[in-house]
Formats: C-alpha cells, structure tokens, sequence
C-alpha cells in the first residue's frame, strides 16, 4: 500500500485515568469508495472552493481592518445576523479533519491563511477597543449587554466564540499550527478575564443564553495542554437549571431548546474526564440516556421545531421541522465520549449506527457537488428533503446564503466519518462501525483494511497486514442489537465458534496475528418495527440498521398510510414493495429518499412476515 506522510500534530498533554478506550487520530484512519467518501468528497469540493476572504469579512469588518473589497455573505453571517462568524470555527475544524485524514495540504493552508488572518484581528484590539484576546464578527459590547441580561437582539454570542474556539483548537491539534494555539490561548484568557469578574449567580442568569459548549471547549483545551486553569474556566459554564435534574436523572427536557443542551452534555463527559468527579459522568450518560430512549425518532434525530417535546412523544410530534442535524452531530460526539468511559456496552455504537446511517448520512444532498445540507429532516408523511418555508422546512443549504447551524456541523459531520470506526488500548482493539476504511496502527505495526458494502449487504472483512504481528492482540467487534442469533465470524474461511450475541461485543482473544488473515463477520438482517413511544400502532420500518422509507414520487400525503406489515415483501437488497392503503408502494432506505415525497412512519396493520 501507499506510505502517507507524516502529519504535523500537537498531541494531548493531559491524561485521563477515567478513559478506557482511545480514539485513534483522524491520521491513521482512510474511508475508501463508499457511499460515505462520497459524501466527504462532495464536502471537501466545497471546502476548497469558499472565497476565504468572504468567510473573513465579519472579522476584519469588526476589529477595524480592511475587508479587502470582498462581498460580504447572506444568511447566518450577513454583516447584519446577530451572531454571525459562528460559522468560521466549522470550517476551520472541517480543514483540520481534511489534512489529517487526506493529508489534503489545501486545506492544510486554508486553515492556516484563515487562522494567520484572525491573528491581525485579535492583534487590533486595542484599536478596535476591545478587551485583549477578543476575536469576533461582532463587537465586545454585545457581551456587557449578554452579561446585564439587557441583549435584546436575540444573539447568543458565546455560541460563537465556541465554534470559533473549537475551530482554532483542532487546527493546533490536527495541523500543528502554534499560531492556532497562540490566538485560541489569547481568546481563552478573554473570556477567563471577562468570566472571572462576574458572581455565581450573574454566571448561571447569563447561561440562560445559549452558549454551545463553552464548558466543553475549555474543557478540551484542559486535555490538550495540560493547564487547569482551563478546568476553572470550563466549570464556570455548568449550567444549573440543567444540571442539577439530570445528575439525579430526571427528564426535565419538555420545552428546552434541544441544541441549547447537548453541548453541555459534551462539556460534562469532559469535565468528569478532568476532574474524575463522578456527578458529571451521571449527569452526561442520565442526559444520554434520557434522550435516546424517552426523544428520539426512529432515525435517531430528536427535537421538534428545535425543541425536546413531552417524554416519548414521537407519533404527535411528525412534522416537517423534526430532528435538527446539529442535535445528532452532538449526540454522536457525546455519545463517542461516553463509550470510551464504559467500552462494554454495544448500545453506544448501536445508537451512534442508526444516528449517522439514518439522519445524518441522508441529510447532505447527494446530486450536489457542494454536499448541501437540510437543517431539519422532515418526519411528516409526504415529507420531502430540499423542500420547504427557508430553513424551516427541508431546503437546501447554498454557498453563500444561508451559513445555518446544521450547515457548520455538517462540514464537520462528514470529513470524520473514519473518526468512530476503530478504537484501541494496549492489547485490544475495538472494531464499532462497518465502513469501508483502511486503519494503520502505529503501534501495533499492523494495517486493517475492512471491505464491506454494510449496509446494502450484511457482512464485512477485516483483513489484517503489516509487520507487526508477532505479539497477540483482541479484536472486538459490535454485533449490533440488531442482528439474529445466527451471526458469525469466519476466521481465514472457517466459522471461529466465537460466541455472537446481539448487543454485545465478539471478542477474537490473544490471537497471533499473521499478514494476510482475514475476519469475515456476518450480521443477518431481518426486518423489524421501530413503533412510536407513544402510540404503537405508530411505527417505523427497519431492516437490520437501516430505516425503510416509502417512496411517494410526487405525490402528496394528506395522513399517515396505513402499511399491512404483511405485505412487505423484498425484491433485492434493501429495496423492498408493500402495500399501503391499498396500493403498492416501494420501500428503500431512507437515507437515499431524495428528490421524492417519503413517507417514514406508519399506522400498522397485521404482522411482519418471517424471514
Ligand atoms: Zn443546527
């Protein structure tokens, strides 16, 4: 295979006793031909395309410096959106995961130019007025309103200095660029020094605002440099009101604004990552737990209108703005921190499958060469994605006008699709998603090339190379909940024995390994039901991980179609017919309903037929 070069990394300075698994760097990781490179190479074009001028002018407008002639942009980072250059920070994270990943030097150098040219803005503050370290679109005056709790203006400033932060935080971490380190430093003491003067009580009246994941960015940076001071900081932004019922794991969520929260949640995995104090992991898995079982969707998404609705109600909640993308991207990265605390359980990557498979996989327009995304994913009946009122309902995104929280994540979304493959500790090393992908283990020596067509098809091969195999090491793979009783895994072509339980993990233990092995894992799919919490005559279909939607073509849904579960019935892999109201409709999966009415959940009628 092809040697990579080596990229320039800054590696973490912290450690975490508390964490059992490790992820492996963005670095030692490739997605190879799939439907998932193709969504990261629809990114990537347009991640390489954006005017970076256009993307600077909020900043430069704002810290005095010329704007350079370029055109400002629309949408959430007109010169005139309250919190606009939320965005930057998204971008700079997506050019980061590109270089590492791709070893992609454009991107590489995007990020750098990008991060160089927010350096002149902070180095103007004194010009500019501003406190030292201040780096934003918009001026240091919108937080003494923030903090007098006098902000009118609906903006939610710190939301944008965590992107921003988080942003400057992975090119340092990813590219190595210590000028990333240095303006990420200089903003962080920004807002030690601006945080520092308030009261307890001012602190925890101002976080009524949303404020992303402060808590979770300097909690970050604590890992990443070692200096608790940033600890400190982090804790300055624990959120009470939302705290204190999740750490004795009651659902308080009916009427919060969904997006407000998970971050939050992300900062308390890491702030127990830090402190060892066990209140925060409670708070992180209750939260965790609290939200897949009792507000989330068939297909993983939660939120209705933006926001967490009544304790299981999904079946009153199936309208067209459902399931806000940027909640997933969160869910799935908190959902990552807390498998590395407690490995043994399936049910994480169980969840995080579903989640990208069947939201956010589907949410990136797939005929647009740019990966434009929708911000909600419709759930009504007749549903459509790419339609709808602006970004209320299912539209697309656009290059230079619209710049929507779910666009930002999104660009991070799909340049990490290899980041929860694979993880490792000294001897073991964990196999969560079935993607195709080409793993290097330092380490170990050795290459793992994993060879699938999951979930169009229901087996994948792990085939094991390189020179360092003589020590033994486990492979532990997820046999997701899923699957039967009769998966297998196939060692070199000869069925291993090993015990294959759904919802739990096969271990391969202490094997010798010798280049060239090969691990076939075969994960039987079967049809199932998904019914709503809420009602369950109400449901969703599924065969094995992957939601079945009902292909409408044009046609309008004025109810939700009754489906005789009897009737379905397949024709080749995940295209199936059935009958709905009498007539026939085709069922696929959802994650590939574009440029048609769909339809996802159903009224049931009678029984799914064995297979
Ligand atoms: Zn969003």
């Amino acid at each position: 295979m092809t040697v990579l070069p080596t990229v320039a990394q800054a590696a973490p300075a912290a450690t975490e006793a508390s964490t059992l698994v490790s992820p492996f760097n963005l670095s030692a990781v490739s997605l190879t031909d799939s439907r998932w490179m193709d969504n990261q190479k629809r990114t990537v074009n347009y991640l390489k395309w954006v005017d970076l001028e256009r993307l600077l002018y909020n900043f430069r407008a704002t810290h005095g410096l010329s704007t350079k002639g370029a055109t400002p942009n629309g949408g959430w980072d007109a010169p005139n959106f309250p919190f606009r250059t939320h965005a930057q920070g998204h971008y700079l994270t997506a050019w980061a995961h590109c270089y590492a990943s791709l070893r992609d030097t454009l991107c590489r150098d995007r990020a750098t130019y990008l991060v160089a040219e927010l350096a002149k803005c902070q180095a103007n503050n004194k010009a500019a007025g501003f406190g030292a370290g201040y780096l934003s679109g918009f001026p240091e005056s919108e937080f003494t309103a923030l903090e007098a709790r006098t902000l009118s203006n609906g903006n939610v400033p710190y939301y944008a200095v965590h992107k921003t932060m988080a942003g400057l935080l992975d090119v340092w971490r990813h590219i190595g660029d210590t000028k990333a380190r240095d303006v990420l430093l200089a903003l962080a003491g920004w807002v030690d020094t601006r945080t520092s003067r308030l009261s307890y009580g001012q602190m925890q009246a101002m976080l009524g605002t949303e404020f992303g994941g402060m808590n979770e960015v300097l909690a970050d940076l604590y890992r990443q440099t070692g200096d608790k001071r940033w600890l400190t900081v982090a804790q300055r932004f624990d959120h009470a009101a939302v705290f204190d019922p999740l750490a004795s794991n009651q659902d308080k969520l009916n009427g919060l604004h969904a997006n407000t929260q998970v971050p939050k949640w992300i900062g308390a995995a890491l702030e127990y990552k830090g402190t060892g104090t066990i209140r925060y992991w409670d708070i992180a898995r209750n939260a965790w737990n609290i939200t897949v079982a009792a507000h989330s969707y068939a297909i993983g998404g939660n939120s209705q209108a933006e926001h967490f609705r009544p304790p299981n109600a999904i079946s009153q909640y199936l309208t067209k703005d459902t399931a806000e993308a940027c909640n997933t991207y969160n869910m799935l990265k908190l959902t990552r921190e807390l498998w590395t605390l407690n490995p043994d359980s399936a049910a994480y990557f169980d969840f995080y499958e579903r989640a990208l498979i069947n939201h956010l996989l589907g949410q990136q327009n797939p005929a647009d060469s740019h990966g434009h995304v929708t911000y909600f994913t419709p759930l009504n009946s007749g549903g459509r994605r790419g339609v709808g009122p602006a970004w209320g309902g299912g539209t697309w995104s656009t290059d230079y006008d619209s710049f929507w929280c779910c666009q930002g994540t999104a660009l991070e979304t799909n340049t990490k699709l290899m980041d929860s493959i694979y993880f490792h500790d000294q001897s073991r090393l964990f196999v969560n998603l079935f993607t195709p992908s080409i793993l290097r283990w330092a380490e170990r020596g050795a290459t793992i090339t994993q060879t699938t067509a999951f979930p169009v098809g229901d087996t994948t091969t792990l085939t094991v190379s390189g020179s360092g195999t003589n020590q033994p090491w486990d492979m532990l793979i997820r046999i997701p909940s899923w699957t039967t009783s009769k998966g297998e895994i196939i060692i070199n072509g000869k069925n291993s024995g090993i015990r294959v339980v759904p919802g739990s993990y096969a271990v391969i233990s202490g094997r010798a390994w010798k280049a060239g092995d090969t691990v076939t894992v075969r994960l039987p799919m079967t049809l199932r039901t998904v019914p709503a919490n809420d009602n369950p005559g109400v449901a969703a279909v599924a065969y094995g991980p992957v939601i079945l939607s009902g292909d409408y073509g044009n046609n309008s849904l004025s109810s939700m179609p009754t489906l005789a579960l009897d009737s379905l019935h397949r024709i080749q892999g995940l295209e199936f017919t059935a009958s709905a109201d009498g007539k026939t409709v085709r069922l696929a999966p959802f994650y590939d309903a574009h440029a048609v009415n769909y339809n996802v959940y159903w009224v049931t009628r009678g029984r799914l037929p064995r297979t």
